[in-house]
């Protein structure tokens, strides 16, 4: 694409999403982005770095081509890529000062909570969760300053939706960067800069890379500005970069993201539609639903629902594993965002200190006929109570 940075601005995200951080190789006019394996780049005697590129763990040009691609969907000044979509949240939460406070949803991402209680102490940051769609006790706990709010939305895996711009508001009236993890909705779906959000997080790893064999995670800013550079900062020195292969393995992923989500999304939510409707199920997690809770907010901010759905079985955990396992088509297995559908009884894959109602389950709807998944849930639902768990 040789569209300028303005031109390129005005056009529509699928259009972006093909053609981002794309352009032909100029060496070879190859129209596949070369992978630059390279550690090191030629310098001139004085060690100046005449094609701007000194060492890997610096920056490369396949990772800037991802980079360049991230920020433009996102709506970023500048984004930077990470080994992990951990690592992305790390370096986050490594540029504050000791002394600096952080509110976190409570349900977040099982490892940023774990982040919370086994390191950021140690390095003198504070950490208080708040129920995040909850926007008065998000108020209640910027009465006491803050310098990060870092919301999730939609969460993972109980689905609750928070209000970016809302919470932006509070985030910003008490004087505190609002991060957002959108990696349940893809910029596909939803852009929380636009939002008023500073920082996105999205884990690579899932819908961006789309095939379940690459691990990364991103951040975009708003702005580049210190906060920024002190990103970037502590990912050059610590070191958790994107590699070559990985950054051209997501940058492969998002040339196909907006036609995955659609199917994603179209899937999900009838997936979710047919568990609202069977007997067997108590509850069903799924944004899309006009039932939900977080339905108003997520038509609102959101273009389409995605591709997760959770739900709890009438029942208790047994009842949920004796579902789990009688799937044939969902593959058990965590994560999420490629393009098999994945099932999982999510509090035994987060371990003894989950905090996820016992009888959830998760679904990663994947691109398969959903006429297919729905049966392979019909028989799951019905040969779990033919086992003998309890109604
Ligand atoms: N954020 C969310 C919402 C996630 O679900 C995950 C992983 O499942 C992460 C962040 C962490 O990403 P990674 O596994 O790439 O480190």
């Amino acid at each position: 694409m040789t569209a300028t940075g303005s031109e390129e601005k005005s056009l529509n995200f699928e259009t972006r999403a093909v053609h981002a951080g794309g352009h032909p190789d100029p060496e070879s006019g190859a129209i596949a982005p070369p992978i630059h394996l390279s550690t090191t780049f030629e310098r001139k005697a004085d060690g100046e770095t005449p094609h701007g590129y000194g060492y890997i763990r610096e920056t490369n040009p396949t990772q800037e081509r991802l980079e360049a691609a991230l920020a433009t969907l996102d709506g970023g000044a500048a984004s930077l890529a990470f080994s992990s979509g951990m690592a992305a949240g790390a370096a986050v939460a490594q540029s504050l000062r000791p002394g600096a406070r952080i509110i976190l949803t409570a349900d977040s991402y099982y490892s940023f909570r774990v982040l919370a209680s086994d390191f950021l102490q140690n390095w003198g940051i504070e950490c208080q969760l708040v129920s995040m769609h909850r926007p008065d006790e998000v108020e209640a706990a910027l009465a006491r300053p803050a310098d990060l709010v870092w919301a999730e939305t939609p969460s993972n895996p109980l689905m609750n939706i928070t209000d970016i711009r809302e919470v932006a508001a509070l985030a910003h009236r008490g004087g505190a960067r609002l991060l957002v993890d959108g990696t349940f909705a893809t910029p596909a779906l939803q852009r929380p800069l636009e939002q008023g959000a500073d920082i996105v997080l999205h884990s690579t790893t899932k819908y961006l890379g789309g095939h379940s064999d690459v691990q990364g995670g991103s951040l975009t800013f708003l702005h580049k500005d210190d906060f920024y550079e002190r990103v970037l900062h502590v990912r050059h020195i610590l070191g958790a970069v994107a590699s070559p292969f990985n950054s051209w393995l997501v940058l492969r992923g998002i040339r196909s993201l907006s036609a995955r989500m659609r199917m994603h999304c179209a899937n999900a939510s009838a997936v979710a539609q047919f568990l609202a409707s069977h007997e067997a199920v108590e509850m069903v997690h799924y944004p899309g639903l006009p039932t939900d809770p977080g339905h108003g907010t997520a038509s609102r901010q959101m273009l389409a629902f995605g591709g997760m759905v959770s739900f709890r079985v009438r029942g208790d955990r047994a009842r949920a594993i004796a579902v789990v396992a009688a799937t044939r088509i969902f593959v058990r297995a965590t994560s999420l965002g490629g393009v098999e559908s994945l099932i999982e009884h999510r509090a035994s894959s987060e371990g003894p200190l989950s905090k996820v109602p016992e009888n959830l389950i998760r679904l990663s709807v994947g691109l398969e006929h959903p006429d297919d998944l729905i049966d392979d849930l019909r028989q799951a639902l019905q040969g779990g109570s033919e086992s003998g768990a309890p109604s």
